[in-house]
């Protein structure tokens, strides 16, 4: 699977403890939408679930850490004077990123136990080198010189929903304009889905949109994995419409949360989800749910018990 760097875990949520093993993970009602939130909920509302409200500890995949990786080397290169960064400049720094991640995360060390020889990490930081020096045919950093990098973006719209994220790169023009740049360690979607691709972009145009009360200029998307780059230029009316959509959204999973019903809704992305000892759609039953439901749908089900799914 692609991969798109940070998380803003814990994303949703208002409050607790969650991730590690051994942690205790307190269910909260969740309080604002991320656009890896949002699509989870449009993927499958019971993942949503099991990642938001019960926050269940889920393995890390060796596709989604070298993209923590490779966007770590990214966001660190520009802090070297624009002429040197280069692409061994550039590989030179997976080393000691992959050192950093592991310090921060110990549970990404163990996607290489049982590798006595570290070949298979040896082959798996090569793959991030690859995708680093990619990224020097589709972008020249030496001509580039960020505004902000891993920006954390937060607003609130009138509706009082909150809106949240990352945003790997913002480049500010001379004349004001704005870009949104993320960066995608897998490979560039088919047409047919690009739609798809750039709601997480025009998300965040949303967001700065409403911070800084100007539309950005261009939304890119930089895909390491296939070596292409793919832009939007968005003009306020797609962001009322991200808008209206992402109004809809909250919705249905307020009512989700409020009534505890929570559908799976299975697909070949199944396949990636760390949940399904737990999914009715694989034969599991799902932990009790953790938050109250409505009184007028609880009936004999009080807070507590178990609620459907
Ligand atoms: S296994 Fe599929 S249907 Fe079940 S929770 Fe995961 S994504 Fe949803």
């Amino acid at each position: 699977m692609e991969s798109s760097g940070v998380e803003s875990a814990p994303e949703g949520v208002s409050g607790g403890e969650g991730g590690a093993e051994g942690v205790v993970r307190v269910a909260v009602a969740p309080s604002s939408l991320s656009p890896s939130r949002a699509s989870d909920f449009m993927r499958c509302p019971l993942l949503y679930r099991f990642r938001v409200i019960d926050r269940l500890p889920e393995k890390p995949s060796e596709a989604a850490t070298r993209g923590t990786l490779v966007h770590a080397v990214l966001e660190r290169l520009f802090d070297a004077p624009a002429a040197e960064r280069t692409a061994p400049a550039a590989k030179s720094l997976v080393p000691g990123q992959w050192d950093r991640l592991r310090e921060s995360r110990p549970e990404v060390a163990e996607l290489f136990e049982g590798d006595p020889e570290g070949e298979r990490l040896a082959r798996w930081l090569g793959e991030a080198e690859r995708l680093v020096e990619r990224w020097f045919s589709l972008e020249d950093p030496t001509r580039l010189e960020p505004a902000e990098r891993e920006l954390f973006v937060e607003t609130e719209l009138d509706s009082g929903l909150r809106l949240r994220g990352i945003i790997d790169r913002v480049d500010v023009a001379p004349t004001g304009e704005v870009r949104i740049v993320d960066y995608k360690t897998g490979k560039a979607p088919r047409p047919e889905y690009a739609e798809d691709a750039l709601f997480q972009m025009k998300f965040y145009a949303l967001v700065v949109w409403r911070l800084k009360r100007v539309v950005p200029r261009r939304l890119q998307l930089v895909y390491l994995g296939s070596g292409d780059v793919l832009t939007y230029d968005p003009v306020p009316a797609d962001l009322e419409r991200v808008e209206r959509k992402l109004l809809a959204l909250w919705a249905a999973i307020r009512e989700a949360t409020e009534s505890g019903v929570w559908r799976p809704r299975p697909t070949k992305l199944c396949g990636w989800c760390d949940h399904q000892a737990v999914c009715p759609e694989f034969g599991g039953t799902p932990p009790p749910y953790p938050l109250a439901v409505r009184a007028a749908e609880s009936g004999a089900r009080g807070a507590g018990r178990m609620g459907p799914v």
